[in-house]
Order: structure tokens, then C-alpha cells, then sequence
């Protein structure tokens, strides 16, 4: 009976000391409906989000189905505003700048195409005003007027409005801007290889 409950108690702990170093980069929960539509598979970091993700589609003329034919595109592709980085529903969002949330009704309201919980954050850098919208949360943790700080945890990812799965939408724009003002947010998204 001794020998069988010490048996239990070390199949218990034996995953615990199995190595995890050789898929460390692994989702441990891909969604199914991810598509990839950039040749960028690097894993990264970013102040924004918790732990490490892969970009699901970048900024700009992209051959997804998800988007309108734009006329700024080559043949059938589509626009996309922002950068979607591919992470499991309930990804911890944090504020990856200092800033303060708009109201929804603020000019720019972001479309239904974003969910039923964008919002965005307006920073000033270099003495210049940007939107950075968050999209497709459901649970958000912050309100309009709130002043966040860097680092604090903001909202989770979800796939809210999303035909393609639980992913983080980052997209900026100009201060009051709409999304064809939408700039390649890139270097407010501070990516670092992970
Ligand atoms: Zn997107």
C-alpha cells in the first residue's frame, strides 16, 4: 500500500522534471483558426502582451480573406490597419505605454469589425498624440478617462468580432483619426525577439 501511494506521488511530480526547453516556443493551446498570412514566424515579446506570440498578419496589403479588395493593393489583396499578433483567449494585455483611455464615442469610434470591447489608449510621444486601439477583448479593466501606466494590465485577448481566433489587434492612428489614417504601428508595438 506504502509502495503504491509512493508510485502515485512520483507519477504525480514526473512531468514537472521533464525538461521543457525543446518546445518552449509551442502554443500550449493553438486555436484552431489561426491563418498565418506573413512570412515572419519569429516568436516576440512586447511590454504589451504576456508571454511570447507569433504575427498572425502585419501591416498593410496582405492576401487574406478577412479584408475588402483595397485599390492600394496588388490584385485580390486587402488592406489591414494594424498588426494582429496570433495568442490563446485570455492573454493577459498590458499597457505598453503610459496614456489615457478615450471614450468610445471619441472621434475615430472604432467600428463593429473590432468587437464588442475595443478602446484605445491615447499616448503623447515626442510631444506628438496617438491613438493605440486595442481589439477584439471582451473582459477590459480599464474605463474611459482612466490614466494608465506602463505595465499595468489593461485587458485579455479574445476573439471578439474575429473570424479567425483569440488574437491581439494593435493598430495607431494620428491623434482623432479614423482607421484609414492607421499608421504601421510597429514601433509602438516594441517587438523583441523572444
Ligand atoms: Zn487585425
Amino acid at each position: 500500500m506504502l509502495l503504491r501511494r509512493l508510485i502515485v506521488s512520483l507519477l504525480a511530480v514526473l512531468p514537472l522534471l521533464v525538461p521543457v526547453a525543446a518546445h518552449a516556443h509551442v502554443e500550449k493551446h493553438p486555436d484552431p483558426r489561426w491563418q498565418f498570412y506573413t512570412s515572419d514566424h519569429h516568436w516576440y515579446r512586447s511590454p504589451w502582451f504576456g508571454g511570447q506570440h507569433q504575427i498572425m498578419i502585419g501591416f498593410g496589403c496582405n492576401g487574406s480573406p478577412w479584408y475588402d479588395h483595397s485599390p492600394a493593393c496588388p490584385g485580390r489583396q486587402g488592406f489591414h490597419h494594424g498588426i494582429d499578433v496570433a495568442m490563446p483567449c485570455g492573454t493577459i494585455l498590458r499597457a505598453g505605454h503610459r496614456g489615457t483611455v478615450l471614450a468610445r464615442s471619441a472621434p475615430g469610434t472604432p467600428g463593429a469589425a473590432y468587437g464588442v470591447n475595443p478602446f484605445r489608449i491615447r499616448i503623447r510621444t515626442a510631444g506628438v498624440r496617438y491613438d493605440v486601439l486595442i481589439a477584439h477583448t471582451r473582459t477590459v479593466y480599464v474605463k474611459p478617462g482612466d490614466h494608465v501606466r506602463r505595465g499595468q494590465l489593461i485587458a485579455r485577448a479574445s476573439d471578439s468580432g474575429a473570424p479567425d481566433g483569440c488574437h491581439l489587434h494593435f493598430e495607431v492612428r494620428p491623434h482623432g483619426g479614423g482607421y484609414t489614417t492607421a499608421i504601421d504601428p510597429r514601433r509602438w508595438l516594441q517587438l523583441r525577439l523572444a
